[in-house]
């Protein structure tokens, strides 16, 4: 049977340089599990375009592939300048206005009309992904006068960020709400929320898709340093998590990226939510056809963290080497798993998705974790509605592969985003599938080994029992049965 060399997920975000169909096929053949659409660039008609082309380069090359919208929430931006890029030089006097003008090197008009009411003399703007620094200087009605304590080059569209600075408005923009009902429409797998402060952020988005009969699986992107003291509260809400270290870097200091790139991959860990840690991997690859050592090692040290996947922004989006860049995520992940397997995980019996006390189902995970460790199987096979039991279990990232059976299609979609999950979309639930397994193993050609088979309730039959079966496919040499 055909596995995929490594367990890692990869996300590719697809943009000018890899959105031509052949290009969309060799980033799924070099490894890519899911295509993330940035709804920060580029219009509807573009973004359906791609999401048929991302389909048919899946159905073409067989390979299940999930797509992730990424809604933009509260990201200011500059306004267009009349002449680019212009200068800005530590001591200049730099004007923000909520006015709609042509931006020039003395002023600038900014996408957020309420900014003037948010921001008091002394505080701290950062222009240009942190690389330019603002101190607020005075607020006279719609403008901010500010001088200039880092200067740098500025072009048309870039960020502003607030660090600190609460602007009193939800996450889930009305904007957002428009790119949710486009993800809707187009039944996208997933969709991604910038700028999560608190839980209440994606229960936003869960009720607005709820109420727009859309399931889609949740990421909350972790940007900010108030998302930091509402982690596990955001955890329960989403689905899944991401470290998105762009904007982190600019929003706390640059130095604590690492401590807390670890703590949230711990803690999603620990809730056995996938998480996926973002932004600048493998950035030289924009340029280059090779990593640095340096970013090399960052990928290293997400998987060996326990990331459950890793993520291309402009490498794949606008850079020169896409296809490359994924086959290098792809054959970093391969050459570190097998370190990462060695190290020890201790199975806790507190519950999955952060309940207490343990479930059921918590406790079948720790029972197939001490089973894997004490006996080699080759697959543990895992029939799943929700995938709840699945990834409950590879929190505690065994060794071997997960197979991931399920009759919904919503649910093998979702598990693209765990590490170790290969998912099979199959016809119908089962009451018993020991026979079906053994059969599907057969026909791929495994017929000897042993397998761990769980089992829990089925649609049909909710209150039925869970149980960990080992199956073994056929009697070595020697054997007899028990
Ligand atoms: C990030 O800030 O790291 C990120 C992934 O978000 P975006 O690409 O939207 O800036």
């Amino acid at each position: 049977m055909h596995l995929p060399d490594h367990k890692t997920k990869i996300v590719a975000t697809i943009g000018p340089a890899s959105d031509a169909p052949e290009m969309l096929r060799k980033l799924i053949r070099a490894g890519m599990n899911i295509a993330r659409l940035n709804f920060s660039h580029g219009d509807p008609d573009y973004h359906e375009e791609i999401i048929a082309r991302i389909r048919e380069a899946a159905r073409e090359t067989q390979q299940r592939v999930a797509i992730m919208g990424d809604l933009p929430g509260p990201k200011m931006r500059i306004g267009d300048l009349a002449e680019e890029p212009i200068e800005l030089q530590r001591g200049d006097e730099l004007t923000l206005t909520t006015e709609d003008i042509l931006g020039d090197r003395h002023r600038v008009s900014i996408s957020f009309p309420d900014l003037a009411n948010a921001v008091q003399p002394g505080d701290r703007l950062y222009l240009n992904d942190g690389f330019i620094l603002l101190r607020v200087l005075e607020v006279a009605g719609s403008e901010i006068r500010c001088s200039v304590g880092v200067g740098g080059e500025l072009s048309s569209r870039k960020g502003l960020n607030l660090p600190g600075i609460d602007l009193g408005i939800s996450a889930f923009t009305p904007d957002d709400h428009d790119w949710l009902r486009f993800a809707a429409r187009h039944q996208l797998d997933a969709v991604s929320q910038s700028f999560v402060a608190i839980e209440d952020d994606i229960l936003a988005v869960r009720q607005a898709a709820t109420e727009m009969d859309y399931a889609p699986f949740i990421i909350a992107k972790i940007e900010r340093a108030d998302a930091l003291d509402n982690l596990a509260a955001i955890l329960s809400a989403a689905d899944g998590i991401m470290v998105a270290r762009g904007d982190l870097g600019v929003e706390i200091a640059i130095e604590r990226i690492a401590v807390v790139q670890k703590q949230i991959t711990e803690m999603a860990n620990h809730f056995g939510k996938p998480v996926i840690t973002a932004t600048q991997m493998l950035e030289s690859m924009v340029n280059y056809r090779r990593p640095t050592r340096a970013e090399s090692t960052d990928v290293a040290n997400a998987i060996l963290g326990g990331t459950d996947c890793v993520m291309l922004s402009a490498e794949s989006a606008v850079g020169r080497y896409p296809a490359e860049s994924v086959a290098m995520l792809a054959s970093i992940a391969t050459h570190v798993e097998p370190e990462r397997s060695k190290q020890l995980f201790t199975p806790t019996m507190d519950g999955f998705g952060g309940s207490d006390p343990a479930r059921a189902v918590d406790l079948i995970a720790a029972s197939v974790y001490h089973t894997i460790n004490n006996s080699e199987p080759s697959f543990v096979v895992v029939p799943t509605q929700s995938g709840n039991t699945p990834r409950n279990i590879v929190r505690f990232r065994p060794p071997v592969w997960i197979i991931a059976f399920s009759p919904n299609a919503t649910t093998c979609q979702s598990l693209q985003f765990s590490y170790g999950i290969h998912t099979i979309e199959v016809d119908a639930d089962r009451s018993d599938w020991s026979g079906f397994v053994r059969q599907w193993l057969r026909e791929r050609g495994v017929d000897s080994g042993l397998v761990l088979l769980t089992q829990g309730p089925t649609a049909d039959n909710p209150c039925g029992n869970y149980r960990m079966e080992i199956l073994e496919l056929a009697l070595g040499p020697g054997m007899r049965c028990p």
